[in-house]
């Protein structure tokens, strides 16, 4: 047996070494020989560590090339990759530490101390260190583990490779616990679906705690040989000026509709790309134009989430049709059923997306019941997401089920941030919903229903200011007599969505 993942990584190696796997903002190269070196340094250090296969190591620090060796590391060591969000507060860290019991906890040096506690009070044996820049502890651990060329750990391809952390719709967050198989078979199936090869240079200026830049995207390149140029965050002007050494670029529906805005952005920009991809959120038909237009290319746009990897692709070659999502994946089975029954339905009717493959994840971290509760007996994993599927194949979202908002590719569950109002002296309740944002797709707001002594717009935010990360904490506060009910007693959303659907507007 092998290290299923890390093998996979092996037998797609470039010829030379030497080649450039990272280059990052400030001009620094890693090759892949560098990739081979540091990772087994880091999995060489996490061993002496006392790291054992199975065991969760949790970070929390900012996007680098050293960050993706120690992902890496930790995978050749038989470990389990535990990425969390930068913009997570100390109490939400907490809360992750207590219920994943990690290891390891690598943070940024500057967080260090205010989040000592809460990894003590989880019972977390180590605590180390990473830099934006690449240094801290953990990298001079790996520096003192040497040089040797590391065993990697054998591991099979049910095996957990991460844990990543989706948010709660009841408020706990849920660990979705991916194999190497899931990984492997989803970075297999989009490098031959999206034609990468050595030749590919691939614009990644997402962040490297989620699914979309982390696995898609790192991992995609990683297993066709290319290279990647990391940018820290979205930046329009520097990625438009590197268009003419890049092959690709994968972004969320913000990153397009940023770019648009850049007066540079043509035909001749863009004239070395290939391919531009685009998920996470819906992209409005009407950017997919407006994109065309302008550079003469298409916006290829799948969909996906964290507990499935990627399920639909728009084709490479054929109709990329704006506002759907494509086809469902080689290998990926997806249906719409009746939510209620779980019968299948005929073409172009919406009903619930279910999806079966080696894509779709072993379960969440130790919550058997909602585990189960999400798949049918058949195998068939229950997204939220309601859709149809046309008479030509290609799935199309409608909605989400569970109100999920989508802001700058960012997913906020509304409850999380009605339990927070709802918790404070003067309000009577509160409901939280997405509306449509030009900049960030769904911009977060709450209408608040007030009682005696209520607190105003700016004391709500205020007090969701250190209890919430910063893209769930809402856009607009405002404030209604009453919450729309039906009969059933339950808060139509759909009514406030319309009452306030311009808020944004302009
Ligand atoms: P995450 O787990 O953060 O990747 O979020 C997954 C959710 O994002 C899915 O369940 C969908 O609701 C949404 N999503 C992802 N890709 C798309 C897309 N192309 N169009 C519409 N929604 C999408």
């Amino acid at each position: 047996m092998t290290n299923h993942l890390f093998a996979l990584v092996r037998e797609s190696l470039p010829a030379d070494p030497a080649k450039t796997f990272i280059e990052t903002q400030d001009g620094r190269t890693y090759s892949y020989a560098d990739l081979l070196a540091r990772s087994g340094a880091y999995a060489a250090a996490l061993r002496g560590l006392g790291v054992r296969p199975g065991d969760r190591v949790a970070v929390q620090v900012e996007k680098s090339a050293e960050v993706v060796f120690l992902y890496l590391g930790v995978v050749r060591a038989g470990a389990v990759f535990l990425p969390l969000n930068t913009a997570y507060t100390a109490a939400e860290i907490g809360y992750f530490l207590g219920d994943a019991e990690p290891a390891i906890f690598v943070c940024d040096p500057g967080k260090r101390d205010a989040l000592a506690d809460v990894a003590a009070k989880a019972g977390v044996g180590h605590m180390l260190t990473l830099d934006a820049s690449g240094h801290g502890s953990v990298a001079e651990a790996a520096d003192r583990a040497g040089t040797a060329e590391f065993a990697d750990v054998e591991r099979g391809p049910d095996d957990l490779a991460a844990i990543l952390y989706t948010s709660g719709t009841t408020g706990r967050s849920k660990g979705a616990m991916l194999s190497h198989e899931n990984l492997a078979s989803n970075a297999r199936t989009l490098r031959a679906y999206w034609r990468f090869t050595p030749d590919d240079v691939l614009i990644h200026a997402l962040p490297v705690f989620h699914t979309h830049g982390l696995f898609v995207a790192t991992n995609t390149v990683l297993v066709s040989g290319g290279t990647m140029l990391f940018l820290p965050r979205l930046d329009a002007k520097l990625i438009l000026k590197l268009m003419p050494r890049a092959t690709a670029m994968m972004g969320v529906p913000t990153f397009y509709t940023r770019l648009l805005k850049e007066p540079g952005l043509n035909r001749e920009a863009t004239g070395h790309m290939r391919l531009f991809v685009s998920g996470s959120a819906p992209l409005l038909a009407e950017t997919h134009r407006a994109w065309q237009a302008r550079t003469g290319h298409a916006i290829l746009e799948r969909y996906g989430m964290t507990e499935t990897n990627m399920s639909t692709s728009n084709p490479y070659e054929g109709a990329r049709v704006a506002g759907t999502v494509g086809l469902p994946l080689p290998g990926v089975s997806i249906r719409v059923v009746d939510p209620d029954t779980g019968r299948a339905l005929p073409a172009d009717t919406v009903g619930m997306i279910e999806v079966k493959g080696p894509n779709v994840f072993q379960g969440y971290w130790r919550m058997p019941e909602k585990t189960a509760a999400e798949f049918r007996a058949d195998g068939f994993f229950i997204t939220g997401d309601l859709g149809k599927i046309d008479p030509d194949g290609y799935v199309h979202i409608v909605g989400r089920g569970k109100d999920l908002i989508i802001t700058g590719g960012f997913n906020v569950y509304p409850k999380e941030v009605e339990t927070e109002i709802d918790a404070m002296p003067g309000v009577v309740e509160s409901a939280v919903i997405g509306l449509n944002h030009p900049d960030f797709g769904e911009g977060v707001t709450a209408v608040v229903v007030p009682g005696e002594n209520a607190p105003d717009e700016a004391a709500i935010l205020a007090h969701l200011e250190g209890r919430l990360a910063k893209f769930k904490c809402p856009k607009r506060v405002l404030f209604a007599a009453e919450l729309p009910r039906n009969t059933m007693g339950k808060v139509q959303k759909n009514r406030l969505r319309e009452e306030y659907a311009g808020l944004y507007a302009g």
